[in-house]
């Protein structure tokens, strides 16, 4: 390994800028969230939730048992029907207030969502809240409008939806999940990651205060186990999964047979691809935001940066010395770039992948910077000379990891980029517009950014392509998953 042997000179500094969390009022012990109601476990237990950046427990959580299971989804089934049979004008101003009081706890959120997660305060603050209110406000505005967004036709909900998302963004997919499902009529049950409920509970506050008829969504932390088990109940009609390939492949295989719709949104090692007539400057801060983004733990990251050969060194270049000014540390600072990692078993996955880099012989370059003693973190890395059947080119490393591998005709950029079992997201730096949109329809990938990067909106569909999944979120295609059309 080579690391830079000084850190990069700069001739001033940012002085901290710490995010208070005094005004943040979070319960000791927060219970399940079912029939309109936080209750006590009936055969879960209770299990602190801890911040990475610290290790320190932020509060406890129940986790939910077999009989909670049960209780919870009696309580969607019933509470459904009468939810589906309010008129579409009705349901989406219940999705208003919804999207209103997100905003209001917007400081209060963030603030939650760095401490659970380890994302720095600038991305939950600017990104995650703000998108997950415009989610519930964009479905809002489709409630009433349901047949326009499936050309005319008849719909119905499907009922009982499961919904089990993973801890990258956790308030955000909570929201991608919610929003379309409620708009159309049916009842969710929610599992939020293990390591990242308390944005979900501090979610059902919101349901509360926003009076969500009890029933029509309850939110159930827990482990791996939970999210097994409620995919396997037998009085559900809808699953959307997000989270890894293998867990996905899992869910399928349980509900092979039967006949519940199914989402899946996996994982990806997406192709950020950067042509000699792009503007460099410009794409380096689009490879940046591409990777380093919530620590790399993005399921559309541009993990994998191709580069044409002739600019390679330039971009090379200025990336690493960009790297080198990227501020690493407590998630709460708002001058943060790049947080903690989410895990103690996510640093691990991080580091193995990492150590099979180096071993497989490609040159690694690790940015010298002083990390906090306790917490999980990463420095910013990348990995060049890479070839394409090194695990670090072809697996999902979700962290702040980043291989360079280079192409020299426009055909063999499209030919790498689908050279994956993945095909989540794509990026395309160039000044040629012709070029970009030709190479994005080669591309399998389920979203292609022209000269831009991780830009995310309700309007705009998200899915992918192969081991990445299928089914669409956001946009009109995102209330697909959740319709019965006839
Ligand atoms: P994961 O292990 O698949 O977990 C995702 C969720 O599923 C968590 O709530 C998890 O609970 C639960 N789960 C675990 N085992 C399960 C099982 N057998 N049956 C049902 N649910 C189960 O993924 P992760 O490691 O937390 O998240 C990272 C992965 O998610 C990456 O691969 C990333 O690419 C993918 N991802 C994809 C998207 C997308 O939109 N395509 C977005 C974000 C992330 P626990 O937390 O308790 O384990
Ligand atoms: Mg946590």
């Amino acid at each position: 390994m080579t690391t830079s042997d000084a850190r990069t000179k700069i001739v001033w500094d940012y002085a901290p800028a710490p995010e208070s969390p005094e005004h943040v009022r979070l319960r000791e012990s927060y219970g399940l969230f079912i029939d309109g109601e936080f209750r006590a476990p009936i055969d879960g237990r209770r299990v602190p939730t801890l911040n990475p950046a610290t290790e320190e427990p932020v509060a406890e959580v129940a986790f939910a048992g077999e009989a909670d299971l049960r209780a919870a989804v009696d309580s969607a089934r019933e509470a459904q029907p009468r939810w589906a049979s309010l008129s579409g004008l009705e349901r989406g101003k219940y999705l208003f207030r919804v999207a209103r009081l997100i905003q209001e706890r917007t400081r209060e959120l963030a603030v939650v969502e760095s401490m659970d997660g380890g994302k720095p305060i600038r991305e939950s603050r600017d990104i995650d809240v703000p998108l997950a209110a415009a989610h519930f406000f964009y479905y809002a505005g489709w409630a009433d409008k349901l047949p326009y967004g499936v050309g005319g036709r008849q719909v119905a909900p499907h009922g009982v939806a499961a919904q089990i998302v993973p801890w990258n963004f956790p308030l955000l997919m909570a929201a991608w999940k919610l929003a379309p499902a409620l708009a159309c009529g049916n009842a969710a049950i929610l599992k939020p990651a293990e390591t990242t409920p308390l944005t979900a509970l501090l979610l059902a506050e919101v349901l509360q205060e926003a009076e969500l008829p009890p029933g029509v969504v309850a939110i159930l932390p827990g482990d791996g186990a939970l999210g097994a088990s409620l995919v396997r109940q037998p009085d559900i009609d809808k699953v959307a999964f997000t989270g890894s390939t293998a867990v996905g492949k899992d869910i399928q295989a349980a509900l092979a047979g039967r006949k519940v719709p199914l989402t899946l949104e996996l994982g990806g090692k997406s192709a950020n691809i950067v042509f000699e007539d792009a503007a460099l400057d410009q794409a380096v801060e689009g490879i940046v935001n591409g990777i380093f983004f919530n620590q790399g733990h993005v399921c559309c990251a541009g993990s994998r940066l191709l580069i044409q050969e002739s600019v390679a060194d330039e971009v090379i270049g200025k990336l690493w010395e960009r790297m080198g000014r990227l501020r690493v540390g407590d998630p709460l600072d708002k001058n943060t770039d790049v947080g903690a990692i989410n895990s103690r078993e996510q640093l691990e996955r991080i580091t193995e992948l990492v150590s099979a880099g180096e071993g497989e012989g490609a040159v690694r370059r690790t940015v010298a910077c002083e990390l906090p003693e306790r917490g999980y973190w990463f420095a910013p890395t990348i990995f060049t000379e890479v070839a394409p059947a090194h695990r670090i080119a072809v697996e999902e490393i979700f962290g702040p990891v980043v291989s360079v591998l280079t192409f020299r005709t426009q055909a063999e950029a499209i030919e790498k980029a689908n050279n994956s079992t993945y095909g989540l997201a794509s990026g395309i730096w160039t000044d040629k517009g012709a070029k970009a949109f030709e190479v994005a329809s080669a591309l399998q990938a389920g979203v292609a950014w022209q000269n831009t990067y991780n830009h995310f909106d309700p309007t705009a569909a998200f899915g992918g392509y192969k081991e990445s999944g299928f089914g669409r979120e956001g946009g009109p295609a995102g209330l697909r998953p959740y319709l019965r059309v006839t």
